[in-house]
């Protein structure tokens, strides 16, 4: 596009949460791009907490991190994975972060003596937040979490119904995302909540360009036409948001319901046909796997799998490099007693968590995934698990843990390092966000990365202790990444093992369906039975330095 003024879309959702906006947004940026189009995101959160960093996963989901270190809504996971925005501390605004800014100023004295109010000065910094988000990019999708209708979301509705008056009406489209539901006794699809939900809309002064109806299945002619009427949008602009079996095939479902297509048009662009063929062949490969592996994932969020959203995501990206389909089983930490329930699995996965509940039935998991030699990747506080384990069950060093666990314990292996110990406030001060790791030559994660420098983001507080380090490695456990400065213990593997290896990063934020993460890639390929490293002899692979950003 020449054009460099910038597009905004507006994406909003009605009648009830977990519509898929969030995704619909990806899935709309997947389409801008394969028509040449650069978009970035904003999601505005209407909470109150600052940023989602102190939120019970149970309630929100997994906590996505960026490159700078930003605690994030799990939507900016779906925005990074369908695209090639970078984002970070600008992309995700909760109104907590709004009202805090807004405070600041007050007590500083910017708004010299004004009565500091919602309209204009809560909008005005929403509006800013919109302008900042979008700054370099030809199109921005702005998603207003929440449900039209609730009190905390008017402030949003009201600063994007200005905003629209500053950028110019043909700049900015609007769309509204809401169920058409299917009411068996009656036999028929039901229209009403999307009528009542834009009826909110307008309320507010707003009035979509283009209506996302979820649905189970296509929308018949008559029923666009209807909603077209009630809803004042155009007939072609009714469009079905129909479930479909994977996240991955919504772009293309979109695509065929002429959705890029409309906005284009609504937003008077000029772009060439959309390139959706990788969308296609990912859509083929995920389709005729060669094969199915089982992987397990131990873990204590078992029953929301949102709260590993990036893990699973990492995992299927994983499979897709290497015609493997991953089917995930969840087995809740805090009751697994007995071992053999892990039998059977061709990969065992320990993931990121806090606190000590379930501790030990991750480390029983590490400990099996050891002993029996089943691929096993460990992240973050799977990454420490597993240094306690090695620690208790092969150094000898009984009652190793970590102090997050046992406070009193004996063999501290995983500790509070001193920059972390006066640290009162829990919000945003953890390690977060992208370092730099050495890998050493010639180990494993070397050859699954085809590198040695990379850089990965962080969210932890505990770090392994270095004064167990000697004591691990004449254990024979291999330290193969470290901070650049060698203080810091990054990667763990054990050398005589099928595929063992844990990070004290999180890898699964920067993997991609058409870039799978490196270490996703070998662990599918260990527990697939076929050699843990790509057939290639790259000296250079993404997780370069000098790629950083993307990965
Ligand atoms: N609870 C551990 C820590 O804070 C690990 C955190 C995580 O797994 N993300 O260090």
């Amino acid at each position: 596009m020449s054009a460099r003024q910038t597009k905004y879309i507006f994406v909003t959702g009605g009648v009830m949460s977990s519509l898929g906006k969030g995704l619909a947004s990806a899935s709309i940026g997947a389409l801008l791009e394969a028509r040449n189009i650069g978009v970035t995101f904003l999601k505005l959160d209407p909470y109150l907490n600052v940023d989602p960093g102190t939120m019970n996963p149970f309630q929100h989901g997994e906590v996505y991190v960026t490159e700078d270190g930003a605690e994030t809504d799990l939507d900016l996971g779906h925005y990074e994975r369908f695209t090639n925005a970078k984002l970070g501390k600008v992309n995700n605004m909760t109104a907590g972060r709004i009202y805090d800014s807004v405070l600041s100023r007050e007590r500083r004295g910017d708004y010299l003596g004004g009565t500091v109010q919602v309209i204009p000065h809560v909008t005005d910094a929403i509006k800013e937040a919109i302008g900042a988000a979008a700054e370099g990019a030809d199109v921005i999708l702005v998603e207003i979490g929440g449900t039209v209708g609730d009190i905390e979301s008017l402030p949003f509705l009201e600063a994007i119904r200005q905003f629209r008056a500053s950028a110019g009406r043909e700049n900015c489209c609007f769309i509204h995302v809401a169920p058409v539901l299917y009411q068996s006794t009656a036999g028929e699809v039901k229209t009403k909540p999307v009528q009542h939900s834009v009826k909110e809309l307008q309320s507010v002064g707003l009035a979509p360009d283009i209506i996302l109806c979820r649905t189970d299945r296509f929308l018949s002619k008559a029923i666009k036409a209807k909603i077209a009427l009630f809803c004042n949008v155009d007939e072609d602009a009714v469009i079905t948001a129909k479930d479909v079996e994977s996240i991955y095939e919504v772009p293309l479902t979109f695509a065929k319901e002429h959705l890029d297509e409309k906005i284009a048009q609504i937003l008077n662009m000029w772009t060439g046909r959309p390139d959706l063929r990788h969308w296609e062949r990912l859509f083929n490969t995920r389709r005729n796997p060669d094969r199915v592996i089982k992987v397990g994932m131990v873990g204590k969020y078992v029953d929301l799998t949102e709260s590993y959203k990036s893990l699973n995501e990492a995992l299927y990206h994983g499979g897709f490099a290497c015609a493997s389909e991953v089917r995930i089983e969840y087995f809740d930490s805090e009751k697994l007693v007995d071992t053999s329930v892990l039998s059977g699995l061709d990969g065992i996965l320990v993931p990121h968590g806090f606190g000590s509940r379930g501790v030990e039935g991750k480390i029983r998991a590490i400990q099996y995934a050891r002993e029996n030699e089943i691929p096993f990747l460990g992240i973050c506080f799977g990454m420490q698990l597993a240094c306690c384990e090695f620690a208790r069950n092969v150094a000898g060093l009984e009652s190793a843990n970590s102090t997050e666990v046992d406070p009193e314990t004996q063999h501290p292996v995983i500790d509070l390092l001193p920059e972390q110990r006066d640290i009162e406030d829990k919000g945003a001060t953890m390690r977060l966000g992208a370092y730099p790791c050495v890998l050493t030559p010639g180990s494993k994660s070397a050859i699954a990365y085809g590198a040695t420098e990379i850089s990965e983001r962080h969210r932890h507080r505990y770090e392994f202790n270095p004064e167990y380090r000697e004591r691990l490695e004449s254990a024979g456990l291999v330290f193969s990444g470290s901070s650049p400065d060698g203080r810091l213990a990054e990667v763990v593997e054990l050398p005589n093992h099928p595929f063992f290896i844990a990070s004290q990063f999180h890898p699964e934020f920067k993997s991609k369906p058409f870039d799978p993460h490196p270490l996703f890639e070998a662990f599918v390929r260990a527990s697939s039975k076929l050699n843990a490293a790509k057939p290639t002899t790259a000296t250079s692979g993404p997780g370069a330095a000098a790629d950083e950003g993307t990965r």
